[in-house]
């Protein structure tokens, strides 16, 4: 990093802070994860200089014949990891995955049964302080005082409220979900499956939890927490809604693609098909196992009971009488 030391160095200074801060510092964010060197030089390459709006082979710019290689390689490895019959792999974020997938298959006012941000879903499931709050009309289905989710209550609201999309997913959980029950009950009432499975794609591309992928229509995911990528988002879809969801991406909510992102997802991709991703994933529960035995020891009251993923969460008020940021 020489040419920026001696072009920017206050910026040079802050990246070596923050290197040293990463090494130095106990890292207990769950949605953070570290990326291999080689996932780092992709983001910092050439390819962040290219417009690629469109799809491989159908692109609205010319001089694609690299670009549609690299975003190739990552839909091929993303369908490979995941059984998924589609994959786009444009979206910017998280976030915007969601609001894609919303606008390519709802219509506004139409009803969408989500998990609560208090109880362990994420804002962009409907938070009113949400942009898709404002367009569509989330009912949201809570856990129960053992953590779990009362699918009995989820089932009776399905039927009272008849949403269009079932949501599953969560930032802020710690239990398996029972993939089967959601489909069931959205066959019952007609409604499309969608699992965010943000937090956990590290875990289930490395199979240490069981594969949401067959059971729900839609999927989404962030790319850089548990799955060790570059920051991003992803959708997976059964094929009679891939039409749909490319469109939704591009033109519908994007513009271009950012493609150091997408060549450096390729590369964590190709990093979790390996045997040793599958290692890696059971190690992270093994982790969150022994921090969830430990803090049991000291006293700590865990959320939920404990943990099946790779989340750990400390209700630090009922057991010591501090708050969240103290804490920290
Ligand atoms: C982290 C997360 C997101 C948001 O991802 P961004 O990349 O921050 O936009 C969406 N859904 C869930 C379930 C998440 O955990």
């Amino acid at each position: 990093m020489a040419k920026l030391k001696k072009q920017d160095p206050k910026v040079y200074a802050a990246m070596l802070g923050e290197l040293k801060r990463q090494q130095e510092g106990m890292e207990l964010i769950a949605s953070e994860n570290y990326v291999s060197p080689a996932v780092l030089e992709a983001l910092g390459s050439v390819f962040t200089n290219k417009y690629s709006e469109g799809l491989p082979g159908k692109r609205y710019y010319g001089g694609q014949t690299y670009t549609d290689v690299v975003e190739n390689l990552a839909i091929e490895r993303a369908k490979k990891l995941f059984g998924a019959e589609h994959v786009n792999v444009q979206p910017l974020s998280g976030c915007p995955a969601n609001m894609i997938v919303y606008s390519a298959i709802l219509k506004p006012g139409d009803t969408v049964l989500g998990m609560d941000l208090s109880h362990g879903g994420h804002l962009s499931h409907g938070h009113p302080v949400t942009l898709s709050a404002k367009i569509y009309r989330f009912v949201r289905y809570k856990t129960d005082e053992t953590g779990k989710i009362d699918y009995e209550q989820l089932e009776k609201m399905a039927i009272q409220e008849k949403p269009k999309l079932i949501l599953a997913g969560f930032s802020a959980y710690t239990r398996q979900l029972d993939y089967q029950k959601f489909k069931d009950i959205a066959q019952k009432v007609g409604a499309i499956t969608m699992f965010d499975i943000a937090h956990i794609a590290g875990l289930i591309a490395g199979k240490a939890i069981p594969n949401p992928v067959p059971y729900f229509d839609v999927i989404t995911t962030t790319t850089h927490k548990t799955l060790r990528g570059p920051r991003g988002g992803m959708i997976m879809c059964k094929q009679q809604f891939a039409e749909v969801i490319d469109k939704a991406v591009f033109p519908g909510f994007q513009g271009g693609p950012h493609m150091n992102n997408i060549a450096a997802l390729a590369v964590a991709l190709g990093e979790a098909l390996k045997p040793s991703f599958k290692v890696y994933a059971k190690q992270i529960i093994k982790n969150a196992k022994v921090l969830e035995q430990e803090l049991k020891k000291y006293g700590f009251k865990l959320m939920f009971g404990g943990t099946d993923n790779h989340m750990v969460l400390v209700d630090v008020f009922s057991s010591k009488g501090i708050t969240g940021i103290e804490a920290e």
